[in-house]
């Protein structure tokens, strides 16, 4: 395969991860608090400063994975609220909960939700200004063909942006980290949701993803150009991004 994965059992794979975000809906976002110890915030001020969208109305983007819409709902807020974002995702629960927090926090007219899977998307060609994806590609079984979507639903000038968990390049901190991921993460996601399996799953598969330069090569073998990273928190997650040109 393309990515060295196996192919076998992908069905099996996207199936294990709905379930995952299905029971943890409705308490994903302390989970995201708790788990990083608040410094996913940190990272998605990083990657919605990246996307700086413009302050008047007509630009908008697509926020993939966006789960309860927290890249989404921040894009909004930094484009002075002119943005529109589509928010979207394969787990209705989540869509649900985004939806829910979307009217409450006054942003429903700059956003809509739609069920969708990144590796086959249901817009058209040259859609948007800009494509997110944060801590979401992870879990696509087909990374390539969720790649290839992005760069199809972008227009020509339109930029891809990713955010995803990465290989810690600081020593001192990579071994805290292990720790940390295999050791709390589990139990706190235990005594939140009730489901310490699910957290393992996703801890497991945070290793099992490419380091920066190998999926930095995938987004150019995508078609991207000016591909490039930046590494957060020593290497815990990092920026990817690239352009449709
Ligand atoms: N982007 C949000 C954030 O940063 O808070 C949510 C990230 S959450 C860790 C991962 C999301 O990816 C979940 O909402 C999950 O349903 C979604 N997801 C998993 N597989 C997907 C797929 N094949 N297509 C679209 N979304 C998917």
């Amino acid at each position: 395969t393309a990515y060295g994965f196996t192919r076998v059992g992908e069905g099996e794979k996207q199936e294990k991860v709905n379930d995952v975000f299905h029971s943890v809906a409705r308490r994903y976002d302390i989970m995201n608090d708790l788990m990083s110890m608040g410094v996913h915030r940190i990272w998605k001020t990083a990657m919605v400063s990246k996307v700086n969208p413009p302050k008047r109305p007509g630009w908008k983007s697509l926020d993939m994975a966006g789960g309860t819409g927290d890249i989404a709902f921040r894009i909004i807020e930094a484009s002075h609220r002119n943005a529109h974002v589509t928010v979207s995702d394969i787990n209705s629960s989540m869509l649900a909960e985004g939806e829910e927090r979307a009217h409450k926090n006054g942003l429903i007219d700059n956003c809509d939700f739609v069920e969708a899977n990144a590796e086959e998307l249901p817009f058209e060609d040259n859609s948007f200004d800009a494509y997110t994806i944060a801590f979401g590609i992870r879990n696509v079984p087909r990374m390539d063909h969720a790649l290839s979507e992005a760069y199809r639903v972008l227009k020509p000038g339109g930029q891809f942006l990713c955010l995803e968990f990465s290989e810690v390049d600081v020593p001192f901190l990579e071994r805290f980290y292990e720790e940390w991921s295999f050791r709390a993460i589990p139990p706190i996601g235990k005594m939140v949701t009730g489901d310490a399996e699910s957290y393992q799953y996703l801890v497991e598969s945070i290793r099992k993803f490419p380091n920066q330069k190998r999926f930095a090569s995938f987004i150019s073998e995508a078609g991207f150009s000016r591909v490039d990273y930046r590494n957060m928190t020593g290497g815990i997650a990092a920026l990817h991004t690239g352009w449709k040109v």
